[in-house]
């Protein structure tokens, strides 16, 4: 049994996060080019507990994360007591809104609700190590990233699910495969 460490196939973050290889993409958000009606839709096709925020599905760089119902709450506040609020109007997680044309509906800045420095690790950390983090930070969810691109995402019930895996795993496996 001393040769646990050397037989034991590790996995890794990219083993566990979502998405899966075959499953739909990651759902993100970007700082400053979708609409409200854009982020309610988002929010209706989705259960997620929240999204994370890019500079763009191009560059897939991470900018921050927003919970789910932050995004709730602040949008139909807005929607109630913001003059000028509508489906078409710009979201702007991003430090500095662009100018607007007169004419375009006035837009909803919500950066104050994002996350800036959401906990980021890479494909290739050992889960064993994740499940460390997790349990010492006391994290929710972490973002998996490869060369600085948002790859996926690891959530606290994730992690408890692959924990429970490996215990009911037959040991020859975990040992031999
Ligand atoms: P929980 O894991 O507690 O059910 P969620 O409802 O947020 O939390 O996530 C459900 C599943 O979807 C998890 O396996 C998680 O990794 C994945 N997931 C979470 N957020 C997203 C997202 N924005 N896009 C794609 N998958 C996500």
């Amino acid at each position: 049994l001393e040769a646990k460490e050397e037989f034991s196939h590790k996995t890794l973050a990219m083993d566990v996060m979502r998405p899966r290889r075959n499953d739909p993409s990651l759902t993100v958000l970007t700082q400053d080019s979708m609409t409200v009606g854009d982020i309610e839709a988002a929010i209706t096709e989705t259960t997620y507990s929240g999204f994370p925020v890019v500079v763009s599905r191009e560059s897939q760089r991470l900018v921050g994360f927003v919970q789910r119902r932050d995004l709730i709450i602040s949008i139909e506040s807005a929607r109630k007591k913001q003059d000028g609020i509508v489906s078409a109007s710009w979201i702007y997680f991003s430090e500095h809104t662009p100018p607007q044309p007169s004419t375009s509906p006035p837009s909803l800045k919500l950066r104050s609700i994002m996350d800036l420095s959401p906990f980021t690790i890479t494909d290739q950390t050992p889960m064993e190590i994740v499940v460390d983090i997790f349990r010492k930070l006391g994290l929710r969810q972490c973002l998996v990233t490869h060369n600085g691109r948002l790859l996926g995402i690891i959530t606290k019930k994730d992690v408890l699910k692959h924990i429970a895996q490996m215990a009911n795993q037959d040991p020859d496996s975990i040992l031999f495969n």
